[in-house]
């Protein structure tokens, strides 16, 4: 049995485990895919406090390495079902020192059983950092598509495209990263987003001004994919029903994320998008049960704030551990 399982070896899992681990407690980390989530993608790390600039694989790493070395366990195993089960037993002064919760009080603080596609794992608290997925177009072939034309990693496919002419859809810091990048190799960039203003950092918009094989394609949509085994061409439409074909090699796709919080959805309490609600304090609904990162419901979803719910979720999982 350990003290804490983190579902998720992103930046906020990884921070909760370094935090959990120098409290003194036993902590294994889960995680389905591999360790640093989406962070991994971004080429550039420049808003990290303290950290100049560093790419996101390397801030991974060394994120990872840290947790590694002060003694998290870190598994790579799928977590397909979490439940509370049974009681754990606890000292009579852990008792006294609890805070009153329904749970957390007297000597009936819970277990809770962590299932994964190979074992089944026990824990007194349960730190949920399962992040959030790219949203997809939701367009005809788009599945068909992906990996023959369309993407949504630049940093991971970007190369594949050198001197050819692509598209990237979004209006966020994510979309202008990878036009970035992407102006780097390719011939031509169509940068597509649905408003005229961009929701992401203006020091990027003013970097892509000054690019000369990018063009921005403001107010418009894409409607449509085109292509037999890959992609050939894209249909957009502006705001006023205006419909045209741009002839691309690729498609980054870049439109924002959805929680991955499917696991946690007969757990804990979520709001209409699915993201898990907690507070500051990112105490979830039920006692014991905590929430670190971009699942979780709040307005900022950057790295600092992701490793920031992780110390927090951590440091309340001790408390609430006695
Ligand atoms: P985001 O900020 O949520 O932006 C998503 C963009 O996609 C928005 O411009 C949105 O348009 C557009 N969009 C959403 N749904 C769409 C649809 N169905 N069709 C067309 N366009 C659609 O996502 P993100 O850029 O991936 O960034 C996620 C978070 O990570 C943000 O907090 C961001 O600041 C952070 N981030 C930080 C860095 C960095 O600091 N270096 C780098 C990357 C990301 P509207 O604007 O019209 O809503």
């Amino acid at each position: 049995m350990y003290d804490m399982i983190i579902i998720g070896a992103g930046p906020a899992g990884l921070s909760a485990a370094i935090y959990g681990i120098r409290a003194g407690k036993s902590v294994l980390v889960l995680e389905g895919k591999t360790y640093g989530g989406q962070i991994i993608n971004t080429p550039e790390v420049e808003n990290y406090p303290g950290i100049k600039k560093m790419s996101g694989f390397e801030f991974a790493k060394g994120l990872y390495e840290q947790a590694k070395d002060l003694g998290a366990q870190i598994k790579m195993e799928k977590v397909v079902s979490v439940e509370k089960s049974g009681n754990r037993e606890i000292s009579d002064m852990e008792a006294a020192q609890s805070d009153g919760n329904e749970e957390g009080s007297g000597n009936d603080a819970p277990v809770f059983v962590v299932n994964t596609s190979k074992n089944s794992y026990e824990c007194g608290a349960l730190i949920f950092a399962t992040g959030a997925k790219n949203r997809l177009l939701g367009l005809a072939g788009e599945q068909e598509l992906t990996g023959a034309g369309i993407s949504y990693c630049a940093t991971c496919d970007g190369m594949f495209y050198r001197d050819k002419v692509v598209a990237v859809n979004g209006g966020g810091s994510t979309a202008l990263e990878d036009a970035l990048f992407l102006s780097n190799y390719c011939k031509e960039v169509y940068l597509i987003h649905r408003r005229d203003a961009f929701r992401g950092e203006q020091k990027l918009v003013d970097a892509l001004e000054k690019r000369e094989n990018v063009r921005f394609v403001l107010n418009s949509v894409v409607t449509g994919l085109m292509g037999e085994g890959k992609l050939e061409s894209i249909s957009i439409k502006n705001k006023d029903g205006e419909e045209k074909t741009l002839k691309v090699d690729g498609l980054f796709i870049a439109i924002g994320q959805e929680p991955e919080t499917a696991v946690a959805k007969e757990m804990v309490a979520m709001d209409e998008k699915g993201y898990i609600q907690a507070g500051e304090d990112c105490r979830t609904t039920v006692p014991g049960v905590f929430v670190a990162g971009d699942c979780r419901t709040k307005t900022v979803r950057q790295l600092t704030t992701a490793a920031a719910d992780g110390a927090v979720a951590a440091l309340m999982a001790v408390e609430y551990l006695g």
